[in-house]
């Protein structure tokens, strides 16, 4: 039975609103939803292929147990059996807080976050890692100093600001805000507005901003 559903793309944090089409499980179609209120019909080339994503050839749909050199093909109420019974002998040996849960921070991670904050703390620990503390670190620190909190996130207003200064982004190829290259196309006409790109590059954002200034990477940037 082929059914089309909605759902999200889970490629970037714009997590932009996909309609797929579903027969016999696998996705077979892929085009944006137009009722999604934020993304609004829009989807770039990475939510239009996640076909390939969720079907590629090497996906791991099921358990594997290292045995030697190599891996063999588990049940999951084996795999799910044996780490309990690791993670619980860890436990009774070192105590609670030699467990860390690893993960929960990744564009994508927020589905498995809920799953692994809750596993650490009913095993006692409050040890959790995840790659923000590296890919924020700044922003995090920045968010304390402006408003107080290192966790309340403030975003930038791209949309309604008269002048955007990208420094070694480049938008029309990684997003970042929602339509990213439908409202970067439409800044870069608007006569009232200003897209300076500072980039040693000429990136795709570069060719279409109002200023590109190629600061050289070596020299003093100032
Ligand atoms: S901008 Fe592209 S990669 Fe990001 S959520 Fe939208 S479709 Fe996915």
């Amino acid at each position: 039975m082929t059914q089309w559903h909605k759902t999200s793309c889970a490629l970037c944090a714009q997590n932009c609103g996909l309609e797929v089409q579903v027969e016999n499980n696998r996705m077979v179609k892929v085009r944006p939803d137009k009722d999604n209120p934020r993304s609004v019909g829009y989807s770039c080339r990475k939510g239009l292929n996640v076909i390939y994503h969720q079907h590629h050839d090497e996906r791991l749909t099921h358990p594997l147990k290292r045995v030697g050199d190599t891996f063999e093909k588990i049940s999951w109420d084996q795999a799910i059996d044996e780490i309990a019974d690791k993670l619980k002998s860890v436990q009774n040996q070192y105590g609670p807080k030699s467990i860390a849960y690893m993960g929960g921070g990744g564009q994508g991670c927020h589905f498995e976050a809920g799953f692994g904050v809750r596993l650490i703390r009913a095993l006692g620990s409050q040890y959790h890692y995840n790659a923000l503390g590296q890919e924020l670190t700044g922003s995090y620190w920045v968010w304390g100093r402006v408003v107080g909190r290192q966790n309340l996130i403030v975003g930038a207003d791209h949309h309604n600001t008269d002048m955007l200064v990208a420094i070694g982004w480049n938008g029309m190829m990684s997003h970042q805000m929602p339509q990213a290259r439908k409202f970067l196309t439409r800044f870069a006409k608007d006569s009232e507005k200003t897209l300076v790109c500072i980039d040693p590059r000429l990136s795709e954002t570069a060719k279409i901003a109002d200023i590109h200034l190629p600061i050289r990477p070596g020299t003093d940037a100032l």
